[in-house]
């Protein structure tokens, strides 16, 4: 009984020593922080992990796809500062930028409504990388 106990204690402090990641559900309070800056207009793959007593952050957020570089940055150190004034507990958070895409959503069943999300994510993509005429090629892929 008592040896079970100490192994647990024993496990317990090990994972907090190594890296651990932290269930989404704890992270929860953070996401609201990054929702409320101003040009926010999403997050995901939101992750943490700790480190001793140390929480990192790897987070993506979402803003216009138009915006300038600098106002993109901008909102990132938003982000940033907002984090670690209202979580002191996080030591570090590695803000990933990305462009805010129309969604499709699974609900969307209604086979035009679905044509029109796509055509709308594709023409979005069209005059982010004008360049790049192959949409359809692997690097793509992800975005629609
Ligand atoms: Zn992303």
């Amino acid at each position: 009984m008592i040896l079970k106990a100490g192994i647990e204690t024993g496990h317990q402090s090990v994972l907090e020593l190594v890296d651990a990641a932290i269930p989404s559900k704890e992270l929860d309070p953070i996401k609201q922080t990054i929702l409320l800056v101003e040009g926010v207009k999403g997050c995901h793959r939101l992750r943490g992990r700790r480190a001793g007593s140390s929480l990192y952050l790897d987070v993506h957020i979402e803003v216009d796809p138009f915006c300038s570089v600098s106002a993109a940055h901008d909102i990132g150190e938003n982000v940033r500062h907002q984090i670690h004034k209202t979580h002191p507990v996080v030591s570090e958070a590695f803000i990933h930028i990305d462009p805010a895409l129309p969604l499709i959503s699974p609900g969307v069943d209604e086979p035009t409504k679905f044509r029109e999300v796509l055509l709308q994510r594709k023409k979005i993509l069209m005059r982010l990388f004008p360049v790049s005429s192959h949409l359809d090629s692997l690097s793509f892929r992800k975005w629609l």
